[in-house]
């Protein structure tokens, strides 16, 4: 596997651009494949179809590359729209550039998501797309906590997938069992045990 997304050139692992996989076999970062999709849904290397399965429920692939992302988001103030039960934070460099509009005390900012351009508007904290302004959502500045029910994930990517991509602590250690023919069964034991 690649080490970075071909069309964003970001490494996967890195600002929550995790690997995906076409039915094709071309490896893209999430954001992108939403892009493509958004776009024409076709592979943007071979142009076959990609399902609208993958993007609703993508597989992420996991990657070599260490991601320090989930942990370093807890505690830190970020900016959320708002889904159908939920918040989602903004992707990495989007929330930079929301942060930094706001700090500038700009009335607005223009941003692009997977192929989409958006406006926010920091007076009625609402985000549109600038080519349907009917589609509108609510925007919030508030602190990440994994521990909030009401945080979904981030950029369309739910906590619980986050924290597999990235190598949760909850992953088993193999467990090294050392049988020798006098305590065999007593390995054995140990170890179906530990299977429960
Ligand atoms: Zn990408
Ligand atoms: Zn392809």
């Amino acid at each position: 596997m690649e080490d970075e997304c071909p069309i964003c050139m970001t490494k996967f692992g890195e600002k929550n651009r995790f690997a995906v996989k076409l039915k094709c076999e071309h490896v893209f970062c999430y954001f992108c494949v939403k892009g493509a999709f958004n776009l024409n849904s076709k592979c943007p290397y071979c142009r076959e179809e990609i399902s609208a399965e993958i993007v609703k429920k993508p597989k992420f692939l996991k990657s070599k590359n260490k991601s320090s992302e989930s942990d370093s988001s807890e505690g830190t103030t970020k900016w959320f729209y708002k889904g159908a039960n939920g918040w989602w934070v903004y992707d990495e460099d989007t929330c930079e550039l929301i942060e930094n509009a706001f700090r500038n005390k700009q009335q607005s900012c223009h941003f692009t998501i997977s192929g989409l351009n958006y406006v926010l508007d920091f007076k009625s904290l609402t985000q549109s797309r600038v080519d349907d302004s009917s589609r509108r959502r609510k925007v919030k500045r508030d602190v990440f906590t994994k521990s909030n029910d009401e945080i979904k994930g981030i950029g369309g990517i739910l906590k619980r997938d986050l924290s597999v991509i990235s190598g949760s602590p909850k992953r088993k250690k193999a467990r090294l069992v050392v049988s020798t023919s006098t305590n065999a069964n007593e390995s054995k034991d140990e170890a179906s045990q530990s299977e429960g």
